[in-house]
């Protein structure tokens, strides 16, 4: 039985709100947490979005009207809760208006680090007023890199956190969190800055994601690959500093949660279908051409994308390569995602000129997310770097099979596919290249028409595990190492 008291602190969870892994991970880690019977309990913002929706929420009747000191100022925030469903973990947010009733989850507003130096703040208060030091404080990216300084300084006089030990996962390194060193006085570390990468202060800088590497216990990322890269080329400049910290610093794959994305029982898709039962792939792949206005495929593969359009994840590769691939296969391309205006430029001009074979439906879209993984043949992510990537594991498990490149979480759960030994579940290349992507994609298209050895490819995918039954323990044996 679980014994551990762990605070979870992120900017995101799903379903309320979701912008790319990280909301999946803060609901799917945390209830495996909680299934093995550790007291976790979740804490994000109460984001406009989630509070126009907040119908079952309620007050926390003794954590209301609580302060916490930032920019000069007497901050108050209210705690909501909702009723916990079944195998939920308790679930928190932070009732801050002045910072949280904005349009979106991330803005571009000048007070963006401060949004999130209150988010650690408040949760620090929180526990104080639940009377609760937890052994584990888990923080997640740059938005909450300030909490382990902050626990070791404004709140070090409190002997509630004595023992509690601080773990921060870093989820994506390309997002750090740097500000000017003005905004110091404003996050409440004035009397702290001796306790700063000097180095960053002296180039008029505070960068949370550093901060969080000198001071949490315990350094995670979320796949093996990713966290070797990180402490070398992919280092974007924390490399040094990590490798600094290598002893503390580990790779976790992140865990799918198969209880959302299973085609058994997906309610997003009108077929259900299993690695069993194939009947249903093909059906949802009709409802999908069709929904997407796309030429009806009996024989040609269709590439699926579902993706933030960030630079990060590759998709500048295909402006060579997926016109040609257009031009000349048959084939047909569903995307959706949104981001930089010239990658959706790039999609748009895509479905412009090749009507009937390509679609790019620009937007968030849950339903249509797993209907694509369902629909598809083939799931596209060319990654530049992918720290874990979800959707090619969600892929597998939809026998979708993914095309991807050689690196990060990618390279750790996609194994390339021999047509010798028909192992292998994927296709992965190596050159961030449009002639790289272009080997993978080709091979793939060349298995695809080998329809019986294609769904062995398929299955070999759909037979994989990534559940967080498997490498949620990883978890857990770190937090009791670093409670012992
Ligand atoms: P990242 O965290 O870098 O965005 P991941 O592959 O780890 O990439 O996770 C992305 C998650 O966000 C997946 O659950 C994916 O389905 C979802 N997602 C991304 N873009 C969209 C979109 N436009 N509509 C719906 N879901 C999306």
């Amino acid at each position: 039985m679980g014994d551990l008291g762990i605070a979870f602190v992120a900017s995101e969870l799903a379903p309320y709100a979701k912008v790319g892994g990280l909301g999946d991970v803060a609901s799917s880690l945390p209830a495996f947490l909680h299934r093995k019977g550790h007291d976790v309990r979740v804490f994000v913002p109460l984001y406009s979005r989630i509070y126009d929706h907040a119908n079952d929420f309620y007050p926390v009747d003794f954590a209301q009207g609580t302060t916490v000191r930032l920019a000069g100022e007497d901050i108050s925030f209210d705690l909501y809760t909702r009723p916990a469903g079944e195998g939920e973990p308790a679930l928190y947010f932070v009732h801050c208006p002045r910072f949280f009733q904005r349009d979106g989850i991330y803005t571009g507003d000048p007070d963006e680090h401060l949004r999130f130096a209150f988010l650690s703040l408040a949760v620090l208060a929180s526990c104080q007023r639940m009377g609760w030091g937890p052994q584990i404080v888990h923080c997640n990216d740059w938005q909450t890199g300030l909490l382990p300084l902050y626990l070791k300084t404004l709140f070090s006089w409190d002997s509630l956190f004595q023992r509690t030990k601080t773990v921060y996962t870093i989820h994506n390194i390309g997002y750090q969190g740097v500000v000017g060193s003005d905004a110091v006085e404003g996050l409440q570390l004035g009397q702290y800055r001796h306790l700063l990468h000097q180095g960053d202060l002296g180039e008029g800088r505070v960068n949370f994601m550093k901060t969080a590497i000198l001071y949490a216990d315990v350094l995670t990322t979320v796949s093996p690959t990713y966290a070797r890269e990180i402490q070398d080329h992919q280092g974007m400049g924390l490399q040094d500093l990590l490798r600094s910290r290598s002893q503390s610093v580990v790779g976790i794959l992140n865990g799918v949660d198969y209880e959302e994305w299973s085609p058994e029982k997906d309610p997003h898709i009108p077929h259900p279908y299993s690695r069993d039962d194939l009947e249903g792939k093909f059906e949802n792949r009709e409802v999908l051409l069709e929904k997407l206005g796309l030429q009806p495929a009996e024989d040609a593969p269709v590439v699926g994308i579902v993706s933030r359009l960030a630079s990060q994840k590759g998709f500048e590769l295909l402006f060579e390569a997926m016109p040609w691939f257009l031009t000349n296969h048959d084939m047909r391309l569903a995307v959706l995602g949104s981001g930089e205006p010239r990658l959706e430029g790039f999609f748009q001009s895509l479905q412009g000129r090749y009507p009937g074979k390509a679609c790019y439906f620009r937007g968030y879209n849950e339903d249509l997310a797993h209907l694509i993984e369902a629909g598809s043949d083939i799931f596209l992510m060319p990654s530049k770097y992918e720290p874990c990537g979800l959707n090619q594991m969600y892929s597998l498990r939809y026998g979708t099979v993914p095309v991807v490149r050689n690196t990060g979480g990618l390279a750790d759960t996609v194994q390339q596919y021999n047509p010798e030994t028909r192992l292998g579940t994927g296709f992965l290349f190596d050159h961030y290249t449009s002639e790289g992507v272009g080997w993978a994609l080709g091979f793939a298209m060349r298995v695809f028409v080998r329809r019986a050895e294609w769904r062995d490819l398929m299955r070999n995918g759909m037979s994989q595990d990534f559940s967080w039954e498997r490498q949620g323990n990883k978890y857990i044996e770190l937090y009791r190492r670093l409670c012992a």
